[in-house]
């Protein structure tokens, strides 16, 4: 079997296309949606996401606010300039580039983000409201793994989903939302004995280790949907994922390449939860 691709960028270009209409209306609504970047420190890998992200924003009609600050920037004038983004009215999303240095408590600052401009999906009522199936902001890499398979029309109820990586912005949220749409999940980590006696059963597995050839073909149930979060370099230096590409695309039913795959989808529902943010904020002010 060759697994079909499922491609990210594609299907990246037609949310984006609706997430500009979306803009323009709300526009004419007098709400331009506003997202704000913060970056501190000089991380290049930061730089480049960081960019790409306002890049994102401009393509669609976003509003997009970048703060660079230098990597000796105090956690208190962190927090300071997050809580004058939650009084912005013009701001409808705020965005701390992670990793920060290690002085800066970033957990402190992520919680002192508004739940209601927390367009990473990571403060913690986000993920409470993500755990209780009640309305909040997905993070933006697994909401984007959801939107993938809802392009294969892949329906998730009573499949069996292996979810490889417990973190909380990608591996946990991930089998919340899969156990959303009633598939049974599983979810392996680093202390997982045997990771391939539960792969194999698996109907789709998602990969979000950060390590290559973590999922290979013998590990893969014929048929299977395989979602590929990771992101490596190889011995050549190309950006590669977890999962070895070449021998699963053989046995799989889809996959997800990388690049081209996970990576746009993260940045496409990020401007999603910017959008909706804004949409929020028009509702609330009573705008028709
Ligand atoms: P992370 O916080 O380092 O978590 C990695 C997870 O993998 C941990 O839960 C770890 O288990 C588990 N793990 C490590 N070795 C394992 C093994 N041999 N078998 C099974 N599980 C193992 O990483 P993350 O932030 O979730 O990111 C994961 C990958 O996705 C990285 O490559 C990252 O760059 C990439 N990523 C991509 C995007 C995108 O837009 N495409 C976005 C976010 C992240 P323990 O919990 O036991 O340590």
């Amino acid at each position: 079997m060759t697994a079909r691709i499922i491609d990210g960028n594609a299907l990246s270009r037609q949310l984006r296309a609706g997430i500009a209409e979306r803009t323009v209306a709300l526009k004419t609504r007098g709400i331009a949606p506003g997202l704000a970047v913060i970056l501190v420190g000089d991380d290049p890998a930061s730089a480049v996401y960081v960019r790409n992200k306002v890049k994102a924003c401009d393509d669609c009609g976003l509003v997009s606010v970048l703060e660079k600050h230098k990597a000796d920037f105090t956690e208190a004038e962190l927090l300071g300039r997050v809580r004058a983004l939650n009084d912005d009215p013009s701001i409808h999303g705020i965005l701390v580039q992670l990793p920060l240095p290690p002085h800066i408590d970033a957990q402190k600052v992520i919680e002192s983000i508004s739940p209601a401009k927390d367009v990473d999906g990571f403060h913690i009522a986000s993920a409470g409201a993500l755990m209780t199936g009640l309305p909040g902001f997905w993070p933006c890499t697994p909401y984007g793994c959801m939107k993938m398979l809802e392009s294969i029309e892949f329906d998730l109820r009573g499949k069996h989903a292996v979810v490889i990586g417990r973190s909380n912005i990608v591996g946990k949220p991930m089998a919340l939302m899969l156990l959303q749409k009633n598939a049974t999940v599983t979810i392996c980590h680093s202390a997982t004995v045997d990771l391939k006696a539960h792969t194999l059963q698996a109907d789709v597995i998602v990969a979000a280790v950060g390590k290559r050839n973590v999922l290979t073909a013998d590990m893969v149930k014929p048929g299977a949907v395989v979602l590929d979060v990771g992101m490596n370099r190889n011995d050549e230096g190309k950006l590669c994922g977890d999962v070895d590409f070449a021998g699963v695309s053989e046995v799989a039913g889809a996959i997800t390449p990388v690049p081209g795959g996970v990576g746009p989808m993260t940045i496409t529902m990020l401007l999603m939860n910017t959008l909706q943010a804004a949409e929020q904020a028009a509702a609330a002010a009573g705008l028709p």
